[in-house]
């Protein structure tokens, strides 16, 4: 029996996981996907939100604030791309103006520091490309990017590397209450836990409802984004956002950890699953970001892509002790990548005060480091390719990402197993022609390291499979 169990591995699960790594307790993370950051932990706006935007006296309100600090000191520990840009809230009328006051009142209440309300003149010299129609902007300056899916796999990582069990592909379809402990029904058998958390995102309503009474439902809202190329990467500098709305905080612009530029989201309301995107969604999201930033150059757009919110109706995330030793992270909404690393102390803490015992482990191993190939001089380079010559075989020429990096992924405590997976870890694909040359050595690799054919090698989730039959070498003169 497992001391705690936690059901989804999105930035959530993955937090507590890696926060109760640091006792001496058995832990256990099921996954129903093939990989872990599956779910709204991998499409999203990748912002560090500084917290000004939550209700003063909520969970979201500390959480947001707490998780803003913790975030980039986790990201700087555990090697996450992470960039202390700043944000700006643009206003448009005196009326916006109003609410920019709105929100410096409410971020002061909420405890962020530095905020600042600037005239328009002041957010164009600090962003030359916003509109002339800008009234007043609110600056704060410890607002972030990153790269969430990293952030989720840096916490996994940690967590396994200290013990925890992750078991990918395994779906809770049930639990049951018997004496002291919780018995999960998963499609592969059954496990019992002493405690069991609830992080399964979209799906927590659901979760929820398997082990408690009926408290609250999720209602799906999706948000559609564009990626665009690097060269539009430097439209802006910091995270530009419009005034915040009951849809949500509006669409903003802004830079990537990757050098990219991200237009995005709308909001509208969609079945929990459907991470489609729309013609009239993508219209929308450009025409309103070109108040922001009329320049926008759309034609260099790369990907699409969308992202479904886990929102409840209640301005706050629903997390407590809901049934005897069954906590809820459920309906982690925005800002829930920023409050993530808070979210996961917190967990902690909840399930102390419930009885979990709760000593510290005399080693917790901590620190995460990857090699990134194209960030080395010549000298580190060749150095490297001396030691491991897979290091000079670069495999996706977009993003410079070689073989060895590839193959470092594999080392890690949690392996890729599709060419998404790959993507993920060492950007491979991500770069201006999405994966069309380094798709087919990025299928070849893993197939030898998975030990399968290339038809078996999937995109994405299980069953998302590329090929219908083995790839050919190409003769050098064709
Ligand atoms: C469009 C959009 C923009 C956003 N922008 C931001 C932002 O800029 N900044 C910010 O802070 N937040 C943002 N968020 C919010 C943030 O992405 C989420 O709050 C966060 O990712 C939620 O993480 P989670 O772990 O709770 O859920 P998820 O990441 O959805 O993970 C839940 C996991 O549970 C698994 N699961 C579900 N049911 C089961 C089951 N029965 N058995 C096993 N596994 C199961 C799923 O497969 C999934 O992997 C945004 C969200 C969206 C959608």
């Amino acid at each position: 029996m497992t001391d705690v169990l936690i059901i989804g591995c999105g930035v959530s699960g993955a937090a507590a996981a890696m926060e109760l790594s640091r006792y001496k307790l058995s832990v256990t993370v099921l996954e129903r996907e093939n990989d872990v950051s599956m779910g709204s932990s991998r499409a999203n706006s990748a912002i560090v939100h500084a917290g000004y935007d939550p209700r003063p006296g909520t969970l979201m309100a500390r959480l947001n604030v707490r998780g803003n600090e913790l975030t980039r000191k986790l990201c700087a520990d555990l090697d996450v791309p992470c960039r202390q840009c700043g944000s700006l809230v643009l206003a448009f009328s005196e009326k916006e103006n109003g609410t920019l006051r709105e929100l410096l009142d409410r971020g002061i209440k909420n405890g962020v520091p530095g905020l600042e309300i600037l005239s328009g003149d002041e957010a164009r010299r600090r962003e030359p490309n916003l509109s002339g129609a800008v009234t007043a902007a609110l600056w704060a300056p410890t607002a972030a990017i990153c790269s969430p899916w990293e952030l989720c796999l840096a916490m996994a990582e940690t967590a396994v590397k200290n013990g925890a069990e992750l078991r990918l592909g395994t779906e809770v379809t049930g639990l049951e209450r018997r004496d002291d402990r919780w018995i999960v029904h998963t499609n592969r058998g059954e496990t019992e836990a002493r405690y069991v958390i609830n992080a399964a995102g979209v799906d927590s309503d659901t979760v929820h409802d398997m082990a408690a009474p009926h408290e609250f439902d999720v209602k799906p809202s999706r948000g559609e984004y564009y990626i665009l190329d690097k060269s539009e990467g430097g439209r802006v500098n910091t995270v530009v956002f419009q005034c915040p709305s009951e849809r949500g905080k509006g669409v903003l612009v802004a830079p990537t950890v990757h050098g990219n530029l991200i237009v995005g989201p709308n909001a509208e309301p969609a079945p929990r699953h459907d991470t489609a995107t729309t013609a009239s969604g993508l219209d929308f999201v450009k025409e309103t970001a070109k108040l922001s930033v009329p320049g926008i150059d759309f034609s260099q757009s790369i990907r699409n892509f969308s992202g479904v919110r886990a929102n409840s109706g209640r301005d706050d995330f629903i997390i407590g002790m809901k049934a005897p030793g069954f906590l809820d992270l459920a309906a982690i909404c925005s800002p829930g990548l920023t409050s993530a690393a808070a979210i996961g102390e917190y967990a902690v803490e909840l399930l102390g005060r419930e009885g979990l015992a709760l000593e510290k482990k005399d080693v917790f191993l901590y620190g995460r480091k990857r090699t990134r190939f194209k960030e080395l001089s010549d000298v580190e380079r060749a150095a490297l390719i001396a030691r491991d010559p897979a290091y000079g075989r670069v495999v996706c020429r977009c993003e410079t990402v070689t073989e060895g990096e590839i193959l470092e992924a594999f080392r890690s405590p949690i392996p890729p197993r599709s060419v998404d997976g790959v993507k993920r870890r060492v950007n491979a694909g991500m770069g201006r022609c999405q994966g069309g040359f380094c798709g087919p050595r990025v299928v070849e690799i893993l197939s030898r390291m998975l030990g399968i054919p290339q038809d078996e090698v999937v995109q994405d989730r299980t069953g998302s499979r590329i090929l219908v039959g083995e790839t050919k070498e190409v003769p050098e003169n064709v």
